[in-house]
């Protein structure tokens, strides 16, 4: 199966190349039209074209291998970008280098078969190692020669859902790690023998792997030294001793579902249909899901449908270019941090600097080696997102916050109206948690509410929204589902809730919860709706705890 895949691409790739070698001849002859029409009338727009005309053939000659070609165009490029800086028509010295150029450009297009074709999709072939997906991870490493904290460790993570091996000796783990490179691994900076031993352990296994380890490392040591060597050992994270155990499990939640999220969306926008092509074949192959516009002109709507992560263009083209694009996309809502990288051939510093400072988020050049496209799109688009999940995602359970989930409401009650669909929202509140919290301790108390959280992201469909409404107060939007059923299926939940044994030191407790429910068919906006289920719970409360309260009266 991979195999074919493979195969797929590389002889995509191929036919890209081919055709690239085919349509350059016509190109050139546009270049010389073009020339011509200018020769016949200078003109400061004919140039502009000319030059753009030219600056595309010296990106894309050196992607798809003609490196000869992207030089003699680089030198047509040079003379060109200097008339416009000027604003005159060429002396006949510059006429002349101009015609020499083209013919140049010409000749090579003549001679030069499509024999790079298998060079190209060889070295895309070596790239193995950025198109393979990691494999999702519920398995944590804790190393450590510390038994008795490296046990204890174990046990808070297996209490959270983690599969945890311990292990004392950085020779067992050594073995272990190529065994299941997919482990997450919990790292002590320190061991008896070495004092930065597990920093220069990983750094060594790090380079024996095809895939980089997930590493955290734990130390005592809050030192540049450190930190720089635990870096370099391909850390995502260093915790100093003492850290907060909740802090840790947020951290490793968030590996752990960056492992399984979504294929990142990519938008590109180029106006050389064959650029875009050759790009997003890369990208797709490393399982992104990949848009292309060569007209910007229709992006508006595009971008609203497509809602990408990231939006990869070309600096040049007609219409309207790179800069004023990105502009554009910043000025309208939702748009604001969605990272904009240019990908050109433009190697003027200055440019660069100006499209930078100006809008964009990141400038590569082209051509560019596949596995470096790859790898810069998904460090941009990690970083992106692992931003917007801080903004919407609460802290401790994960689930969405307070304001997220408020405007979810809005959107799914006008959702529903429109689709004529019964929609239910329930309020959760846990019971005499002030008592939990002062009799165990607010260590305890937190567990209970990430416990809670669980169990409800395991019992509710994939479609319900769960939210932390406040402390210990969850909401959750359920689309299709009246009052009625809603109310079964919290009731069950409810029930398995209060029969958890929770642990604290040695002691077992156990912890209720009631829950307040209002659904459209009863009360028709966001607002009323809030309202209502508010007031069921409440009743809830009044009414002993520990139950499920519809509210039916609009
Ligand atoms: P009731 O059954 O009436 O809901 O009683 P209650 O004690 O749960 O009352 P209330 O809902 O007003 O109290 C919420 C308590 O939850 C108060 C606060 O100290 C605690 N709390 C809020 N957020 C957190 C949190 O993040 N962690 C912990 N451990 N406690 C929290
Ligand atoms: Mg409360
Ligand atoms: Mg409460």
């Amino acid at each position: 199966m991979e195999n074919r895949v493979h195969n797929e691409f590389q002889e995509k790739m191929c036919l890209l190349v081919t055709s690239f070698a085919e349509e350059l001849p016509d190109r050139i002859n546009e270049i010389e039209v073009i020339w011509n029409k200018l020769r016949a009338g200078w003109d400061a727009t004919v140039l502009q074209e000319l030059h753009r005309a030219v600056h595309n053939l010296v990106g894309t000659g050196k992607t798809f291998g003609f490196p000869q070609l992207s030089v003699e165009a680089h030198a047509l490029e040079q003379i060109l970008k200097n008339l416009m800086q000027k604003a005159a028509s060429a002396d006949d010295l510059q006429l002349n280098r101009i015609l020499q150029q083209i013919l140049e450009l010409k000749k090579i297009s003549a001679e030069k078969e499509s024999s790079v074709a298998n060079e190209i999709t060889q070295t895309i072939a070596n790239e193995d190692a950025f198109f393979s997906n990691p494999h999702p991870s519920n398995l944590i490493f804790v190393v450590d020669d510390d038994v008795e904290a490296a046990q204890e460790l174990a046990l808070q993570l297996r209490y959270y859902g983690y599969e945890v091996e311990v292990f004392n000796h950085l020779d067992k783990f050594r073995v272990a790690i190529k065994d299941k490179p997919h482990a997450i691994i919990l790292m002590e900076t320190e061991f008896p023998e070495d004092e930065m031993g597990g920093i220069h352990v990983m750094e060594e296994i790090q380079g024996e792997l095809t895939q980089p380890a997930q590493v955290i490392f734990i130390s005592v040591h809050d030192n540049m030294d450190c930190r720089l060597g635990a870096v370099r050992a391909g850390s995502v994270a260093y915790f100093t001793k003492p850290f907060n155990p909740v802090e840790l499990i947020g951290q490793l939640d968030l590996i752990t579902a960056s492992q399984i999220q979504d294929s990142f969306r990519i938008l590109m926008v180029d106006d050389s249909p064959t650029v875009l092509s050759y790009h997003a074949a890369i990208l797709e192959q490393a399982g992104m899901v990949v848009k292309a516009v060569t007209e910007s002109m229709n992006l508006m709507e595009i971008l609203s449908d497509f809602n990408p992560d990231l939006i990869l263009m070309d600096l040049y083209m007609p219409g309207c270019n790179g800069i004023e694009l990105a502009k554009v996309i910043r000025q309208m809502d939702g748009f604001v941090s969605t990272p904009i990288v240019y990908l050109s051939s433009e190697n003027d510093f200055n440019t660069q600097f100006e499209a930078m400072s100006l809008s964009g988020d990141d400038f590569l050049v082209r051509p560019i080696d596949p596995g470096h496209l790859v790898s810069a799109v998904t460090s941009r688009v990690m970083r992106a997102r692992s931003l917007r999940s801080l903004m919407v995602h609460d802290g401790l359970t994960s689930l969405l916050n307070h304001t997220a989930l408020k405007e979810e409401l809005v959107r799914e009650v006008v959702r529903s109206i429109r689709l004529d669909t019964p929609m239910s929202f329930a309020l959760v509140d846990i019971d005499f948690f002030t008592k939990i919290n002062n009799r165990y301790g607010h260590a305890a108390g937190d567990r209970v509410i990430k416990s809670l959280s669980k169990l409800l992201k395991q019992r509710l469909r994939g479609t319900d929204i769960i939210g932390r409404y406040g402390g210990e107060e969850f909401a959750v939007i359920m689309n299709d589902t009246d009052a009625a059923s809603a109310a079964k299926v919290i009731d069950e939940i409810r029930n398995v809730f209060s029969r958890l044994l929770h642990l604290s030191q040695d002691e077992e407790f156990s912890v209720s919860f009631s829950c307040g429910i209002a659904d459209l068919a009863h009360f028709p906006d966001a607002a009323s709706l809030s309202e209502a289920a508010d007031k069921a719970l409440f009743q809830a409360k009044q009414r002993g705890r520990n139950k499920v309260v519809v509210n039916t009266d609009d």
